[in-house]
């Protein structure tokens, strides 16, 4: 049942271009992945098939997690095991869904995964399937990515012939487009072939999500570690990590540095040991002046604050997020003025319009920020309202580049 709602893609959409640079970049691995036979005779699916014979049990893999600490990395940075449990504590028929709609501005990490070895990624999600006895698996892909379309197509009908499904169907969805559809519950109201409009939680998706059933939802890079973790063990994935993190983290880097790409570095780096050990230092003639740690919803920081670790909890200290790990490094040649009014645009375009703080929050806000001087009291009225009153994640992060500008950049607003 694979590819009902599949198309493959015979004509280029106009990203190409983009995705040509991003897989034409020598930072990247070759887009060549292992073949399925390879996968199998280095030892993949044998956790998958412990699991499915009694060798291993869905317990021991659970301890292992958690011991592991090991967290989404989607962007919410849910622990892995305890979303796990959550699915588990309702009763069935339950569901899974992976979010593979990457569209966070700077993120290119999960095309990555997919595209580096498509099956590892499959073994983490039939995995998770079998912990949750998930009824059916849908992925929800965004369309930009047709080449990882293609490639999942082939790779699903690979560990069908195989039986690794265990006659479990999975659903490859193609997205339209719409960034709010990686917010959760979007992707379940457009796969359940509705409009994307996020939903108000409680009650969460992992015990009201699918069809109104408890529903696993993992991103990518969280399944494709996941057979990795167990084969190694918690100690291994914990033994990585600096300045009091632990295990490891991927970062999309880009802007102005010589080697923009896709980095596994230890948990805990700090943007400047980004840039320099695995960045390549920052492109000549431009010296480095502000980061957004988390895309366009995680805020904007001065280079000053550069020595910072890059991890969830003290990035939030700052008013921050790292979300789904997507560095863009400015320099002295990017107005900041200019780049919090960009992401502020964005969000207008991008707000789903069910909610008034946040349809017209982000079309006034971007109005303010179009005058020469900023009205600060009212744009920062206007972000607390929209923070405190969006219905999702979308019109809660709007403003932080905004209020980040406000309160590390005064220089600017002169
Ligand atoms: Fe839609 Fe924005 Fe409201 Fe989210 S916050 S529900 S994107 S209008």
């Amino acid at each position: 049942r694979i590819g009902d709602h599949y198309v493959p893609s015979a004509t280029a959409p106009s990203t190409l271009a983009a995705l040509d640079q991003i897989r034409d970049n020598p930072a990247l691995p070759p887009a060549d992945h292992p073949s399925c036979a390879d996968y199998k005779a280095k030892g993949g699916f044998k956790i998958l098939k412990d699991l499915q014979n009694g060798t291993l049990t869905a317990e021991g893999i659970i301890d292992s997690l958690k011991e592991s600490g090991h967290r989404g990395l989607g962007g919410a940075g849910f622990p892995h095991a305890m979303k796990i449990t959550s699915v588990l504590s309702v009763p069935g028929p339950r569901y899974m869904a992976v979010n593979a709609d990457e569209s966070e501005p700077g993120t290119f990490k999960d095309r990555y995964f997919m595209n580096r070895n498509p099956y590892q990624f499959l073994e983490g999600m039939l995995i998770g399937a079998e912990l949750v006895d998930a009824r059916e698996i849908f992925i929800f892909l965004r369309d930009e990515y047709p080449d990882t379309a293609a490639l999942l197509h082939q790779a699903i009908g690979e560990i069908q012939i195989l039986g690794l499904n265990r006659g479990r169907p999975i659903h490859l969805r193609r997205g339209a487009g719409a960034y709010i559809c990686g917010e959760e519950s979007a992707m379940l109201e457009s796969l359940e072939g509705k409009r994307a409009l996020p939903r108000h939680k409680p009650p969460f998706p992992a015990h009201v999500g699918l069809f109104g059933q408890p529903t696993l939802i993992n991103n990518v890079e969280t399944l494709y570690w996941l057979p990795e973790i167990l084969t190694k063990g918690a100690d291994w994935y914990k033994s990585d990590g600096r300045h009091g993190s632990k295990g490891f983290r991927t970062f999309s880097l880009s802007g102005h540095v010589n080697k923009p790409g896709v980095y596994t570095t230890p948990a805990g780096i700090t943007a400047r040991e980004l840039i320099d050990e695995y960045g390549g230092g920052m492109k000549e003639g431009h010296a480095f002046k502000a980061y957004l740690p988390g895309g366009a919803s995680g805020g904007l920081l001065p280079a000053s604050m550069a020595d910072i670790p890059l991890d969830f909890g003290t990035l939030e200290k700052h008013g921050c997020f790292i979300g789904s790990a997507a560095v863009i490094v400015l320099s002295d040649q990017d107005n900041l003025k200019d780049v919090a009014r960009n992401l502020m645009r964005f969000f207008e375009d991008e707000s789903c319009g069910q909610c008034t703080p946040c349809r017209a929050g982000t079309e006034k806000a971007v109005k303010l920020m179009q005058d020469d001087q900023w009205d600060r009291p009212l744009l920062e009225e206007l972000s607390h309202v929209m923070q405190s009153a969006s219905i999702c994640g979308l019109g809660q992060a709007a403003p932080n580049g905004l209020l980040s500008l406000f309160k590390y950049f005064p220089e600017e607003m002169k």
